[in-house]
């Protein structure tokens, strides 16, 4: 496919007339807005930027595109980590970000109805009224629609789920602009195909989501926040799947180098003791029922060589603790400037994590590169943060190396190249090499529903 870099005037004039004029740009700066994420990969700059606020625009504009063969991008909050919302064939960028009604929040129900571009903290502030909480976290204050395209998790996935396990009914808008219905409100259904999750997780490389019910959950009535510490990496990640294996259900359990907590500590003032270590939360009905928790957590985590256990951790601090960790990476950026930073996202099983925390670590070690290891460690989720200069052609591809051997054995112990930022354009080249056959088939799916490849192209597939 061409790469479309400026529209003609016929298509700006028809592009304008289906929204309002201040929902239409090809103004420079606001291409160049939408040129990237967080991630080192930069697209192509998109001809320009539209701004619906309704399904039926949506319709209409992609109705219109499939028609003049234009490629189109959705864009929520651009906070993504492999370059997926980045334009790469130029083209129209659907910014996603005004169609930010919370359309009903149904608390007998458990249950509220968003359009994509409402963002998760004022999703979490409105249904906190309610006692309610919609609870994958990613961290980045995302919008609904991005998290709903990547399948966003996060601290608390482990006991909570991802954002798939919380969306029961969409509205999608296919190319070429037909609007259709998946899913339903009800708790259960065995009706059919399950064409919600295949919009889960899709990238928008299928369509664009324009509403979306979703599930929510009681705020828990109290909440423990425990910090352990150990001699190594190694017997921390042992004791992850003790705690795991002990059925006490965490809400959150986080594995941290000592590197990293030493930015933290310089960055944030926390004071915390620089080993390895793991930063874990329970929720629970009563703090006596907490307690326990705590003393049996104490137990094992003594038994697997923890060196030190804090819990009791005041209110404030408990914040502050959980702040740092979610800005780890920016933490970690701050310490490299001008540097670029390469994800490692692979997702193994529990009994595996301390194999591939160790052989992540010594990888980084014998490379020499700024990598920094942790993640969340309760899912299995391992990320390495490497920092450095893409320019820098022997680091760079260094640094690749390093990502392609942790995905390929990921991948051989039975684990994803990507627990939960999704493929994009960086994690393309590991699709084959992980879904086999599976991949022709989700091919075949993509050209079912996009014969024309212009829904979000370049993404998930080579
Ligand atoms: C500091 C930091 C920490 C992070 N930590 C985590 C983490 O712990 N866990 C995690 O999962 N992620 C994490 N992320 C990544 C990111 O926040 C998530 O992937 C998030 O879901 C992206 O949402 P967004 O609104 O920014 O979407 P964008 O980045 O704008 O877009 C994401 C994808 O969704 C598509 N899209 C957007 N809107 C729609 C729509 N309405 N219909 C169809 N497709 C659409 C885009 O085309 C793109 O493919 C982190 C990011 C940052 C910056």
């Amino acid at each position: 496919m061409m790469t479309m870099k400026e529209f003609s005037l016929f298509q700006i004039s028809s592009l304008s007339e289906m929204v309002e004029p201040d929902r239409f740009s090809t103004g420079q700066s606001n291409r160049e807005l939408h040129l990237h994420d967080i991630s080192p990969h930069y697209g192509s700059l998109p001809a320009g930027i539209i701004w619906p606020v309704t399904t039926e625009e949506v319709a209409g504009i992609l109705s219109w595109t499939y028609q003049n063969d234009v490629p189109v991008t959705p864009w929520g909050a651009g906070t993504s980590t492999e370059g997926n919302p980045v334009p790469t064939q130029g083209g129209l960028v659907m910014d996603m970000i005004r169609m930010n009604k919370i359309l009903a929040i149904r608390p007998r129900d458990l249950q509220a109805d968003v359009q994509p571009g409402v963002l998760r903290k004022e999703l979490n502030r409105q249904t906190g009224r309610h006692g309610l909480f919609f609870p994958p976290d990613p961290g980045a204050d995302a919008s609904i629609g991005g998290m709903i395209a990547n399948n966003a998790s996060g601290v608390q996935t482990i006991k909570y789920g991802a954002t798939r396990d919380y969306v029961m009914k969409l509205t999608v808008v296919l190319p070429g602009g037909k609007v259709i219905h998946t899913g339903c409100k009800a708790h259960k259904s065995s009706s059919g195909y399950d064409l919600t999750r295949l919009f889960v997780g899709s990238e928008g490389t299928l369509g664009i989501a324009t509403e979306a019910t979703l599930k929510l959950t009681g705020i828990p009535s109290h909440h423990l926040a425990v910090t352990i510490t150990f001699k190594n990496l190694d017997s921390a990640s042992e004791a992850v799947a003790v705690l795991i294996g002990s059925g006490l259900e965490p809400a959150a359990l986080e594995l941290l180098p000592p590197v990293l907590i030493n930015l933290m500590n310089r960055e944030k003032n926390l004071n915390l003791s620089e080993e390895p270590s793991l930063f874990c939360e329970f929720h629970g009905v009563t703090r006596k029922a907490l307690q326990g928790t705590a003393d049996l957590a104490r137990e094992l985590c003594e038994e697997c060589g923890a060196t030190g256990f804090k819990s009791g951790i005041e209110e404030k601090d408990r914040r502050e603790l959980w702040r740092a960790r979610h800005e780890a990476w920016e933490t970690i950026h701050r310490a490299h400037p001008k540097m670029e930073t390469l994800i490692v996202d692979v997702a193994v099983p529990i009994s595996r994590y301390p194999e591939m925390i160790v052989y992540s670590q010594n990888l980084v070690d014998e490379f020499h590169v700024a990598g920094y290891v942790f993640g969340h460690a309760g899912d299995g989720n391992l990320h390495v943060v490497i920092a450095g200069d893409p320019d820098d052609k022997k680091e760079w591809a260094r640094i690749e190396n390093i990502n392609h051997l942790i995905v390929e054995k990921a991948v051989e112990i039975g684990g994803t190249c990507t627990g939960e930022h999704g493929i994009g354009i960086g994690k393309r080249k590991f699709m084959q090499l992980e879904h086999g056959d599976s991949y022709h088939l989700m091919r075949d799916i993509k050209d079912l529903i996009d014969p024309k490849g212009l829904m979000n192209p370049g993404k998930i597939f080579l």
